[in-house]
């Protein structure tokens, strides 16, 4: 066996099972080594079925004779049943509540099932009663044949390893995956892998070799075994990423960037022309970018601030520096309505400056400020001309969606890039925007400059995740807030209470302050969805708020389905006024400005994540009234309350963050995949002082080595890794 070899060559697969291998991406006979188990298991010892004591802890393998779902025995309680048989007799296996694991199998399939033997009495027999298996766990092992020819070669009254539990989809089971590997392991294939964690960094902290560590965290003999292991492909994951990350750092930042010296008395001279003194982060966070300004490398840095923490304001100052400078600044944000709002902000603070003419593009139509008859204002303007304007320089500000990235969209010399929102764009539409200038420049320039480069993000991640996958960018935190602004007063209501909520917002509606309400979901339900039917649609709750809950009051409706030009409207009346109520899904949830909207009410509240709810709260922390956030929820469950009540509690995203990291169950709600990471790496992320010495090794890797000359195996998995990097 060759670790390269299909798995198909050495294992007889069902066609369900091929596709099922296909769907967790397992090919060759590698990927099933790297594919681990989620959990362990007690194994529980096998017995036949005449053999079984009630209040044993079994394991039997059998034939599935029937199975069925009905009501219970007594009580009018949902049953699942399914009689099994071996060799030796028969007997039940019966789940209350959970009618439905009883269809996991069929009849003629083979089961594995495990669990506890009880016994129901039976009233006219007077001796004993009738044994069944209670609630346990069960899998089909049909597609392996019959146990007793399939594991015919091991030796199960020997296992003392504690049995391990893996990822299922449809077609594969836990089981099949567990001998499998067993089978591979038995072959010592691991023994012939590459161990592309250096020795030195092994020894360092006495981890497990890859040929151990495969082994321990496949089959291992005590829990330590298993958290060894663990740790160790956890240290290998963060310790690449974070290699990747900075390698493209330092490639970036070999194409040299404009050195931009800045005026702090210019700067000064725009900041004081604030409505507001500018918060201590916020200055420290512009002094740091100005800073980077003067190096001859581009800066790459991640400002990440709570919503409404004042990142605008970050970004005008230190834009007006490089335009200053003679450089053009881009400024992407991911929808039309946080563009355009951008676009009326730094109007508002560049006004005095008319020399400094202001570009958005978005796909909704290009504007221009100051307008030629209108000095104060702005005006609609082509695209072809805008970009002609931009193409000479003659506008340094552009602002604009993702049509910044278009091909027709070139500068004359960028020389910073400003991402709002940055989680939102694509990897590539990031790169884009930073490589704008090769693009222009390929021509006639050996090697463009690259852009200084700050992307923005109000996402609370916790500081261990930040490290990882920000591992190519210089963290600023603006973790202030602006004098005199409130917390936001938050809590979770049940169905019974909704009435009294609306109540008080009647109140605060009358007092002239105005609302958001947000739905999980745009249209009607789809009847046919069953989990559609429980959240509320953001057009029905519209209609419904106007008729029985708030005739008095005016109420806007806005999604992603609607026309650019509607969206807009519907935002302006909302901003001066004239719509007391905006229903609207999660649209709103980025940047949305309307400082006399001091409640927000979130429908079907479990259905969003807590980085979610926390950016749609901050869209109320936009004044000095009492902001209200009210999470209507249905659901009691503890693990969800749990989840909203750290809402209730956390004082900033930061905390906030925190508190989830902590509330993931390993492998459970929080895959780590929107993040790049394996649950494995996730597990990673709860240890700081792992990510430090990963993060550490990877510096000092690269200090000695920058161009991996004396890696060549670790420059190999890096060319085979994919991964998201902010630049590239
Ligand atoms: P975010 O960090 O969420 O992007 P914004 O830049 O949209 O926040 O700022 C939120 C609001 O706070 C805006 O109305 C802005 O004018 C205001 N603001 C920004 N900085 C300050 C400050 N230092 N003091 C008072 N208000 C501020
Ligand atoms: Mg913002």
């Amino acid at each position: 066996m060759q670790a390269d070899d299909l798995i198909s060559e050495h294992f007889r697969l069902a066609p369900v099972q091929v596709k099922a291998l296909e769907k967790l991406r397992l090919e060759s006979v590698r990927d099933l080594l790297y594919y681990f188990p989620a959990r362990y298991g007690q194994v529980l010892p096998e017995k036949k079925i005449t053999e079984l004591l009630v209040g044993d802890q079994v394991t039997i393998y059998a034939q599935v004779v029937q199975a069925k779902v009905s009501k219970a025995w007594k009580k009018k309680i949902p049953m699942g049943e399914v009689m099994l048989e071996d060799q030796t007799g028969r007997i039940k296996a019966v789940w209350f509540h959970q009618p439905y694991l009883a269809k996991k199998v069929a009849p003629a399939h083979f089961a594995r099932v495990s669990g506890k033997v009880a016994e129901r009495k039976l009233a006219r027999h007077s001796g004993g009663g009738e044994k069944y298996l209670a609630n346990p766990e069960i899998e089909s092992v049909s597609g392996l044949g019959n146990h007793e020819t399939l594991f015919a070669d091991e030796n199960d009254a020997e296992i003392n390893y504690l049995l391990p539990v893996y990822p299922e989809t449809r077609g594969i089971s836990s089981l099949w995956l567990h001998h499998a590997v067993k089978k591979v392991l038995k072959n010592n294939l691991q023994e012939n892998l590459t161990d592309y964690l250096p020795a030195e960094i092994i020894r360092k902290y006495n981890l497990p070799k890859l040929a151990t560590a495969l082994v321990w965290i496949h089959s291992p003999r005590t829990e330590s075994d298993s958290l060894a292991a663990r740790k160790r492909f956890a240290f290998e994951e963060i310790f690449f990423i974070q290699l990747t990350r900075l390698r493209a750092k330092l490639n970036y930042q070999e194409q040299g960037a404009f050195v931009i010296k800045a005026e702090q008395k210019n700067l000064d001279e725009f900041i004081t022309r604030f409505p507001f003194p500018l918060t201590g982060a916020q200055s420290k966070a512009i002094k740091q970018i100005t800073e980077d300004f003067t190096k001859s490398a581009p800066m790459t840095r991640l400002l990440e601030g709570d919503v409404g923490s004042g990142k605008t304001a970050v970004a005008a100052v230190t834009a007006l520096g490089a335009v200053l400078a003679g450089g053009e600044v881009a400024y992407m944000a991911p929808t039309e309505i946080l563009a355009k709002q951008h676009f009326e902000s730094f109007i508002s603070y560049f006004r005095h400056l008319p020399r400094v003419q202001i570009g958005l593009i978005t796909g909704a139509g290009c504007y221009k400020f100051p307008s030629k008859i209108n000095p104060n204002g702005y005006t609609n303007i082509s695209r072809t001309q805008l970009l002609k304007w931009v193409a000479n320089g003659e506008i340094p500000i552009l602002i604009g969606t993702h049509a910044l990235i278009q091909k027709a969209v070139k500068f004359k010399k960028l020389a910073y890039v400003i991402i709002d929102e940055q989680h939102r764009f694509g990897v590539m539409q990031r790169a884009k925007l930073v490589r704008k200038n090769n693009e222009t420049h390929s021509s006639t320039t050996t090697s463009a400059m690259a852009p200084h480069l700050l992307s923005m993000t109000a996402t609370p991640i916790p500081r261990t995740l930040a490290l990882t996958i920000y591992g190519d960018l210089d963290l600023t935190l603006l973790d202030e807030l602006p004098a005199g602004r409130k917390q936001v007063k938050t809590e979770i209501v049940s169905e019974a209470e909704r009435n009294k909520a609306y109540a008080h917002i009647k109140q605060e509606l009358e007092s002239g302050r105005q609302a958001f309400v947000i739905c999980p979901r745009i249209d009607e339900p789809d009847p046919s969805k069953e989990l559609a039917l429980q959240t509320k649609s953001a057009k029905a709750e519209a209609r419904r708020l106007q008729e029985k809950v708030f005739p008095d009051f005016t109420i806007g409706l806005v999604h992603s389905k609607l026309k650019p030009r509607n969206k807009e409207e519907v935002m302006s009346d909302f901003a001066s006024g004239k719509i007391d109520i905006l229903v609207s899904t999660s649209v709103v949830e980025v940047g949305v400005n309307v400082p006399n909207a001091t409640i927000i009410i979130i429908e079907g509240a479990e259905r969003f994540g807590l980085a979610q709810l926390h950016q749609l709260r901050g869209r109320v922390l936009r004044s000095s009234h009492q902001a209200h956030c009210y999470l209507f929820t249905s659901k009691a469950s503890g693990q969800e309350n749990a989840r909203l009540k750290a809402l209730e509690k956390a004082k900033n995203g930061f905390e906030l963050a925190e508190l989830d990291l902590k509330l993931r169950g390993s492998g459970s709600l929080a895959s780590g995949k929107q993040w790049g990471l394996s649950d494995l790496g996730m597990e990673a992320i709860k240890n700081i002082k792992m990510v430090e010495a990963a993060r550490l090794e990877a510096q000092n890797l690269l200090k000695t080595d920058p161009e991996l000359k004396n890696h060549k195996i670790i420059k190999e998995k890096l060319a085979e890794q994919k991964s998201e990097i902010h630049f590239e």
